[in-house]
């Protein structure tokens, strides 16, 4: 069992309160908070060895260049991939998306059709409608049921000869649906399509394995999973990012530049223009190795646990509705009380010191989908106690009498 008050301790944040209540903070979907382990990283790197890498033969630069490829090396392992190379440091989902995307530029023709999913982050929407509008492509989209999960007799409908790429989320930020990628990628795979996950929500709980699932292009964000924010990666399998041309030109892609003509270098470095975030990739190993110390197993566990709790504790509440109720799901909780419009109740919930997330969550569809102008989301992570959720029950009780 995951001993809470010593990993609490690791997260000074946790110490504040907010308008002059202790911070409970739920909106872990958003952003994760960081551990004194890795703001020491952050601190000991610029204190110690701040630096460019790659091109420097001074000592402070061949230490960053080995940190930060020793971090590349953590990723690897940590996603199982098989070649360092096919990690690529971004600065983040929404970035590695647009690489793809645009890597994809060429590889696409009219008349070609992609899939997504109902249950999609903007971020996973957008460059694609991009490339589509780039290459006369057609975008097709899975749909999704009352229950928030994705329609998996009609994704099988939608495969053809024509499906060049699949792509969709591991885990709705929005809904906390856990999809059955594996089945998604096996069914693209028969017809020679390649499929993208986007794991920024799921890697949070899950330690994905890269090679067992198969899949083609796997993505996510640091500052989901303990790290900071502004770093984040793509694996690619080393046949595609070889197809792909680079996102974009500059320093560190090249391997010989003239007027004439210009050679890119080889992976990881094609993808990888311009002085990247040495700190924040570095941090990201460290914020892996923090997580992978208490372990995987260990940390689904425990959330599982607050889900249930939170769960049960919610419904209680009358007229409080969830939405996304998948037997598949992670520590995310999407609701709305009756007659009440989601933002006074979070802003009510601030002022107890109770951080919640209130909108569409980037996922405007999923919203117009139960005809609502979003939810309440509260969101679990690790470090958070059923004390917590009984702070916000109660919080969300007070907030629906004084609104209606
Ligand atoms: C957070 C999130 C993103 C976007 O991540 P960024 O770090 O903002 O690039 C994309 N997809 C999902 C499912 C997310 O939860």
């Amino acid at each position: 069992m995951l001993d809470i008050n010593k990993i609490r301790k690791d997260f000074p944040i946790l110490n504040r309160t907010v308008n002059g209540k202790p911070l409970v903070y739920f909106d872990n979907a958003a952003t994760s908070q960081t551990p004194q382990q890795v703001i020491d990283v952050i601190v000991d790197y610029y204190s110690n060895y701040n630096a460019n890498i790659h091109r420097g033969v001074h000592t402070l630069s061949q230490e960053a260049t080995d940190k930060y490829e020793d971090a590349r090396h953590i990723i690897q392992q940590h996603f199982n991939a098989e070649k360092a190379h096919e990690i690529i440091f971004t600065s983040g989902t929404t970035h590695s998306i647009n690489l793809v995307a645009n890597g994809f530029a060429s590889l696409i023709k009219k008349g070609d059709e992609l899939i997504v999913s109902a249950l999609e982050h903007h971020s996973n929407i957008v460059p694609w409608q991009m490339l589509c509008e780039k290459t006369g492509a057609t975008l097709k989209v899975i749909p999704m049921t009352l229950e928030g999960e994705l329609d998996m007799e009609a994704y099988a409908n939608l495969l053809s000869n024509k499906t060049k790429l699949v792509f969709v989320n591991h885990i709705s930020n929005a809904l906390g649906t856990i999809n059955p990628i594996k089945t998604i990628i096996d069914q693209a795979h028969k017809f020679g399509a390649a499929v993208l996950i986007d794991g920024a929500q799921a890697c949070p709980h899950i330690k994905p394995d890269v090679q067992a699932l198969n899949v083609d292009f796997y993505v996510t964000s640091a500052h989901k999973i303990c790290g900071p924010t502004g770093v984040g990666m793509l694996y690619g399998k080393e046949e595609w990012l070889t197809k792909m041309q680079p996102y974009q030109g500059g320093g560190e892609m090249i391997d010989q530049v003239t007027f004439e003509k210009t050679t890119y270098a080889g992976l990881p470095h094609k993808f990888e223009a311009g002085t990247p975030n040495i700190c924040g990739g570095i941090a990201f190993g460290a914020a892996l190795n923090y997580m992978n110390a208490i372990g995987f197993d260990k940390i689904a566990g425990y959330e599982h646990e607050l889900l249930e709790y939170g769960t049960k504790k919610l419904k209680e509440i009358e007229g409080l509705k969830i939405y996304g109720t998948s037997k598949n799901k992670t520590s995310v909780i999407s609701f709305n009380l009756e007659g009440i419009h989601p933002y006074d109740v979070g802003t009510l919930l601030d002022k107890m010191g109770i951080a919640v997330r209130t909108g569409h969550h980037c996922a405007q569809p999923i919203m117009d989908f139960y005809k609502i102008p979003g939810t309440i989301r509260a969101s679990f992570a690790f470090y958070n106690s059923k004390t917590e959720i009984d702070a916000l029950v109660a919080g969300v009780k007070k907030a629906k009498m004084m609104l209606s």
